[in-house]
C-alpha cells in the first residue's frame, strides 16, 4: 500500500481525504507522523502556498507527501476571499466572522456565484506535482446547516438545493473541489503504480 504524509494540521480535511482515497493508499497526517510546526502561507496564489507546505515536510522528512490550499472565489467580490480565505476577517482565523463579512459584502448584490477551488501539491520521489478540482456553486443568503467547517454553511454546490453544511461528510467528499483535485491525484498514483514507478 501506498503511504503518503498529508501536510496538515486541518482533521477536517484529513477526514475528508481519507473518506476520499479509500483503503488503495495509506495516509499520515503531521500529527501522526510526528511533526508538530505550524507551515506558513505567505504567497499569494493557491499553487505557491501548496507547495511550500508540501515542500517543507519534504525537506523535514524525505518522504513522499502531498499537500493542498483551498480558497473560496466569490465572483462579484473579484475572487475574493480567494487565498485570503481562512483569514478573510483578519486573524486568528474565525469562521464565523469570515462568514459575517462575506454575508456583509454580498449585501444587496444579486450575483452570488462562486466556486470553491483546491490545489493539490504531490511530492514523488522529490519531484513536485500539482492537481486542480473546482467546485462550483451559490453563495446562499442564510446560514443552513452545522456539518463540514470554513464557509460551508453558505456554499450551496451547483445541482443540489442543500448547503455543503447539510450534507454528510460523505455526499460532500462526493462532488467537492477537494474530491476532484484528488481524483486527479490518485489516478496518477495508480498510472505511476502500473508502469511500476513506485
Ligand atoms: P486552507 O487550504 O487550509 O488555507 O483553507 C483556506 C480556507 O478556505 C479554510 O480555512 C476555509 O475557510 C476555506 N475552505 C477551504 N475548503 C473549504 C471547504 O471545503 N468548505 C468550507 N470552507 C473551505
Amino acid at each position: 500500500m501506498k503511504k503518503l504524509i498529508f501536510a496538515s494540521n486541518n482533521q477536517y480535511k484529513a477526514a475528508e481525504i481519507k473518506a476520499i482515497l479509500g483503503d488503495e493508499f495509506s495516509i499520515q497526517t503531521m500529527e501522526e507522523a510526528g511533526i508538530c510546526i505550524d507551515i506558513p502561507e505567505p504567497f499569494l496564489t493557491l499553487e505557491e502556498n501548496a507547495r511550500e507546505k508540501s515542500l517543507t515536510i519534504f525537506r523535514i522528512t524525505g518522504l513522499d507527501c502531498f499537500s493542498e490550499d483551498s480558497g473560496l472565489e466569490v465572483e462579484a467580490l473579484n475572487g475574493a476571499p480567494g487565498v485570503h480565505s481562512a483569514r478573510y476577517a483578519g486573524l486568528p482565523s474565525d469562521s464565523i466572522a469570515n462568514n459575517n463579512k462575506l454575508i456583509e459584502a454580498l449585501n444587496g448584490i444579486e450575483n452570488r456565484r462562486a466556486r470553491f477551488r483546491t490545489v493539490i501539491s504531490l511530492i514523488l520521489k522529490g519531484k513536485e506535482f500539482q492537481f486542480e478540482g473546482v467546485c462550483s456553486g451559490q453563495i446562499s443568503e442564510n446560514y443552513a446547516g452545522d456539518a463540514g467547517f470554513g464557509y460551508d454553511p453558505l456554499f450551496i454546490p451547483e445541482g443540489d438545493s442543500r448547503t455543503f453544511a447539510e450534507m454528510t461528510m460523505l455526499e460532500k467528499s462526493g462532488i467537492s473541489h477537494r474530491k476532484k483535485a484528488m481524483d486527479k491525484m490518485t489516478r496518477f498514483l495508480i498510472q505511476k503504480t502500473d508502469e511500476g514507478a513506485l
